[in-house]
C-alpha cells in the first residue's frame, strides 16, 4: 500500500510499504478521509511525542476491510471513526482511571502508525460506526472528541462570561460546546474574518478580529468588553503570546484553559502574585480518551456544526501540499487527506 512515511523530523515520502495485517482484537480499515491538523505540523517538526519512522494521521475515518481474530462486533464494509488512542490498562495512571496519563500511551499517528496511508490497523473496540455522517462531518469526530474532553476539564460554571482565542476547527467546535454548555456570553477572538463569520453562524455571541501584529491593541479592545475581566479565558491558538494575555483578561477567581498546543520550548511570563492574589486557576487540556461516543452524538444531532470547516482536500501524494496549506494559506481552515482521491 502507499503511505506517508517519515524517517525523521521534516523528512517524509509517500512510498510503498507492506499492507498491515490486523492482529487479535484489531481491524484493518481502508482510509476514507483523514483530517490534517496543527498537531501534524508539530509532528512534522519532531514535536509532541512523535516516534520515527512514522506514518502520521490521527483523525481516522475508514471502512472496515478485514477483521483480526476475536473481533465480533464489526462487519467488513462498515464505515467507522476510530479513536486513535491505545491505553495499556495496567500502569499506575490507567489503574487510577486517569488513562490520558497512561505511561504507555500509544497514539496512532503520533507514536504508532496512523492513517495518512491507504490502510490502517486499529483496535476494534475503538471503532465507532458513522455510516450516517457525511465524510466532512465524520472527519471532525476526533477534533470534537478533544473539545469534549476540554469541556470535561473546564467544568464550566453556567452563566459564565467566556472568551476563546482562536477560530481554528477545534476552537470553533469548543465555542459551540460552550454556547450550549451554559456560557452566558461567548466571545471568540481571532485574526481571520471568514473564520469569525463561521463562529457567528454557529451561535457565538461576540467576535473580535484581532491584529496579530498588535497584541496590545487587541488586549485593550477585549478588556473594554468587561468591567472586571472574563470568567473563563481559553487559548485555542497554541501561541505563547496569547496565553500570556489570557491571565490578565481573566476575572478574579476565574479560570484560564490552555487548550492549544504550544511548542515544548515556549515560555510565558506571568506574576505568581497575580495568580495568588486573584485566586486564578490555570488548567490544561490535551487530547482525549473515551469521548468519541459523545462527540458523535453532538455531531449527529447537529448541536455541534461543522459546515464550512473542511476547506481543502488532498490525495495521499499531496500530503506536503496539505501541510503547506495549513501552514500558510489563509483561506485554509482545515485540510484532509482522501487517500483514494475521493
Ligand atoms: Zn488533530
Ligand atoms: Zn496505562
Amino acid at each position: 500500500m502507499n503511505a506517508v512515511v517519515y524517517d525523521r523530523p521534516r523528512h517524509f515520502e509517500v512510498t510503498e510499504v507492506p499492507t498491515p495485517e490486523p492482529g487479535p482484537g484489531e481491524v484493518r480499515l481502508r482510509s476514507s478521509i483523514t483530517g490534517v491538523c496543527g498537531t501534524d505540523l508539530h509532528i512534522h517538526e519532531g514535536g509532541f511525542f512523535a516516534a520515527y519512522p512514522l506514518t502520521p494521521g490521527h483523525e481516522i475515518v475508514g471502512v472496515v476491510d478485514r477483521l483480526g481474530p476475536e473481533v465480533e462486533d464489526l462487519q467488513p464494509g462498515q464505515r467507522v471513526a476510530a479513536d486513535n488512542t491505545v491505553l495499556c490498562g495496567r500502569c499506575d495512571f490507567c489503574r487510577r482511571d486517569q488513562p490520558l496519563f497512561c505511561r504507555n500511551f500509544y497514539s496512532l499517528g503520533v507514536n504508532g502508525p496512523g492513517a495518512f496511508a491507504e490502510y490502517v490497523v486499529v483496535r476494534a473496540e475503538k471503532c465507532f460506526p458513522v455510516e450516517d455522517l457525511p465524510l466532512d462531518v465524520a472527519v471532525m469526530v476526533e477534533p470534537t472528541a478533544c473539545a469534549m474532553h476540554g469541556m470535561d476539564v473546564l467544568n464550566l460554571r453556567p452563566g459564565s462570561d467566556v472568551l476563546l482565542f482562536g477560530a481554528g476547527p477545534t476552537g470553533l467546535v469548543m465555542a459551540q460546546l460552550l454556547v450550549h454548555g451554559g456560557a452566558a456570553r461567548m466571545t471568540v477572538a481571532a485574526p481571520t474574518a471568514f473564520k469569525l463569520d463561521l463562529a457567528r453562524s454557529y451561535g457565538v455571541d461576540e467576535t473580535v478580529q484581532v491584529d496579530r501584529s498588535d497584541p496590545p491593541a487587541a488586549a485593550a479592545r477585549l478588556k473594554g468588553m468587561t468591567e472586571y475581566g472574563f470568567d473563563v479565558v481559553i487559548d485555542a491558538t497554541g501561541s505563547a503570546a496569547v496565553v500570556e494575555q489570557c491571565v490578565s483578561l481573566t476575572k478574579d477567581g476565574g479560570t484560564v484553559l490552555v487548550y492549544g498546543m504550544s511548542g515544548e520550548q515556549d515560555r510565558v511570563r506571568f506574576s505568581p502574585y497575580e495568580i495568588f492574589r486573584r485566586e486564578l486557576t490555570v488548567k490544561g487540556s490535551f487530547a482525549q480518551t473515551h469521548c468519541f461516543d459523545r462527540s458523535i452524538a453532538a455531531l449527529r444531532s447537529g448541536r455541534v456544526r461543522t459546515d464550512g470547516i473542511l476547506t481543502h482536500r488532498f490525495g495521499l501524494t499531496e500530503f506536503g501540499s496539505a501541510l503547506e496549506a495549513l501552514r500558510s494559506d489563509r483561506s485554509c481552515l482545515k485540510p484532509a487527506i482522501v487517500p483514494d482521491g475521493g
